[in-house]
């Protein structure tokens, strides 16, 4: 038996809630000149990018008033939401800050070697010579939280006016055009009750709006689904669990695997792998990505990714060492197809993870996400500069189509779909397209929605059980994410509370940070239904924690919706 997410989706109206006109009286408001929103690598390039076009430029700065450029984050700071490999390709870097040395970036240096490996449980196959994807010579290995710390210094040195622990909850729409957004109240009670501390949130107004959310942009969404900007394939996801490793000995290559502890075949549609790369001397990150569309309940990354520790190839990287960090998040994988059809809507760009600007066969992302960051910038100061009026921002969307975004994503358009055939085939077909420039076989291979996926109960997995050394349980993973959102704030996570116990089991393995749990008694309950076994299409109530959630952004790609919580609450993560 088996149940599709997409059948129990909870009630959002994302039209009603998410966007609207301003509110605040006329002289309430915040104006400001440009508002972005998210300090993600692609937030914190526009507002550098538009600060250094600005500097120019005294009168047309001045013309923007007294906050020509204010960047929304929903974090403790920029940075204490961000996570990834991150491998980065340094062009888009350099291009941002021309004048500052390479060896000053907040980076741990480029790697000379790869390693590419095949697993079985006990095996480690060499894939030589290194299939291009995974070719890595000249990218810096960094930590994304701490470049977008740093990146975020360099814009406030310029001027950017950073609102920190502030959420974009609602998108500001007048007479057909985005005026800006509206920051999310603080200081509600877990029934939406005003506290002693209640703080409304703010209209804030602005000339142009960029949105630079990353993965399962809270606004793009509303944005795409209120102008219609979407594709007709639609995005797919992938989640990756990361973890930051002090280790007594440097690793000398920047390591990738594919195959165990994932399951290969059609059935169970596990489709990933894992990195592993040095930071430095003494640390190494250590992380599992898997795409959302796989099919077995019993399935979590979070636990494969503990079972991967014990491999004989991985094992003797951390002996001795001591896990220091872990962080989840999902990531675009839908590729070319999947993009939002058009980048923008009258006064707003959509830039970075939010449009899918992510090139899933080589997992890389941050330099799309600064150069977007940037185009955004120019146009919008190219139309500020004609006359003040961003309502046409066509000329972003050009600049991206004359980028490597599009010439790298466009390459591998139709790379990450065959794999729903299977690891094999799907890996051969992806192989051709590679050697042929992704001209073989052509074509548009079409996207599907991860939700639609039929879900079954498989054999119960039997993942480590956590020592506390090298494997870990899901609580200890989120105390180590510095999550500090309050036990009595408002459930931001929005998902059917009553569904079939395949679904609600799904759901609970899935969940990084253990807010999902079917109580035991509704476990008994199915055992009996089913003669001993689960029966999977009992309806159970699943309990929910949602202080514990980390905003991977998972329980969007699988039926649920997560919303911005209270600013400032989440993670806040050091070296993911
Ligand atoms: C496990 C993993 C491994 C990866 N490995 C690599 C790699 O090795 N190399 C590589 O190049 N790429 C990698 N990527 C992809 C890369 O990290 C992303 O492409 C990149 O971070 C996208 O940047 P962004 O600015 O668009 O979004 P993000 O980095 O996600 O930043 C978005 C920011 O916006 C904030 N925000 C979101 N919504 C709101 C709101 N409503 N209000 C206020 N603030 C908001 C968030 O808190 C966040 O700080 C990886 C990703 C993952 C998850
Ligand atoms: S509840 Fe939060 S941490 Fe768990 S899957 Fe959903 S977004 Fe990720």
């Amino acid at each position: 038996m088996t149940t599709a997410p997409v059948e129990y989706l909870p009630p959002v109206d994302s039209a009603r809630e998410f966007v609207g006109p301003p509110v605040d009286p006329e002289d309430e408001r915040i104006e400001v000149g440009v508002a972005i929103v998210g300090g993600g690598p692609a937030g914190l390039a526009c507002a550098i990018r538009l600060s250094q076009l600005l500097a120019e430029d005294e009168a047309l700065a001045e013309s923007l008033g007294e906050v020509p450029i204010a960047l929304v984050e929903k974090g403790k700071v920029p940075g204490s939401h961000l996570l990834s490999g991150a491998m980065m390709k340094p062009s888009a870097l350099r291009r941002l800050l021309p004048d500052v040395s390479e060896s000053d970036w907040p980076t741990y240096g480029t790697v000379e070697n790869d390693r590419v490996y095949a697993l079985t449980r006990r095996r480690a196959i060499p894939l030589r010579p290194t299939p291009p994807p995974f070719r890595n010579h000249g990218n810096h290995v960094t930590s994304l939280a701490q470049l977008g710390r740093w990146l975020s210094e360099r814009a406030e040195e310029a001027g950017v006016y950073i609102l920190g622990e502030t959420a974009a909850a609602k998108l500001l729409v007048d007479d057909g055009r985005v005026v800006g957004v509206r920051s999310g109240d603080k200081g509600r009670g877990r029934d939406g009750e005003e506290l002693s501390n209640f703080e409304p949130g703010a209209d804030v107004i602005a000339r142009a709006t960029v949105l630079a959310e990353g993965t399962q942009g809270h606004l793009t969404g509303a944005a795409i689904r209120h102008f219609g900007l979407g594709s007709e394939d639609p995005q797919q996801w992938e989640l990756g669990v990361k973890e930051v490793w002090e280790v007594e000995r440097p690793l000398d290559a920047v390591i990738h695997t594919l195959g165990w502890p994932l399951r290969l075949g059609p059935r169970y549609r596990e489709f990933g792998g894992s990195f592993i790369y040095p930071m430095g001397a003494d640390r190494i990150t250590l992380g599992l990505v898997a795409g959302l569309d796989y099919r077995d309940a019993t399935f979590s990354v979070h636990d494969a990714l503990q079972e991967l520790k014990g491999h004989p190839l991985v094992a003797p990287l951390i002996e001795g060492g001591k896990r220091v960090a872990w962080g989840a998040k999902t990531i675009p994988s839908g590729g070319f197809w999947a993009q939002p059809r058009q980048l923008w809507a009258p006064g707003m760009a959509i830039a970075g993870d939010g449009a899918g600007m992510v090139n899933v066969p080589t997992l890389k992302g941050i330099h799309y996400a600064l150069f977007a960051g940037m185009f955004a910038a120019e146009a919008i100061y190219e139309r500020l500069r004609a006359g003040g009026d961003c309502r046409d921002l066509s000329n972003y969307a050009a600049k991206v189509a004359a980028s490597e975004i599009r010439t790298d994503t466009y390459r591998s358009r139709n790379m990450r779909q065959p794999f729903t055939k299977g690891f094999f085939v799907g890996g051969a077909i992806a192989n051709m397209m590679e050697l042929s420039g992704g001209r073989f076989p052509g074509g548009r291979w079409a996207t599907h929605d991860d939700a639609t996926v039929d879900v079954f109960l498989g054999d119960e997995r039997d993942y480590p059980k956590p020592d506390g050394k090298t494997t870990f349980d899901k609580l200890s993973s989120v105390f180590l994410s510095g999550n500090a959102t309050r036990d009595d704030a408002p459930n931001h996570i929005r998902v059917q509370e009553s569904v079939p116990l395949e679904l609600a089991l799904m759901w609970q393995n899935m969940c990084p940070a253990a807010v999902y749990e079917v109580p035991e008694e509704e476990l008994e309950a199915a055992r009996r239904d089913g003669n001993g076994q689960l029966d999977g299409k009992r309806e159970v109530r699943l309990q929910i924690t949602p202080s514990n959630c980390v905003q991977c952004g998972a329980i969007t790609a699988k039926g649920g919706r997560l919303t911005p919580p209270e600013g400032g609450d989440g993670p806040n993560y050091q070296f993911t």
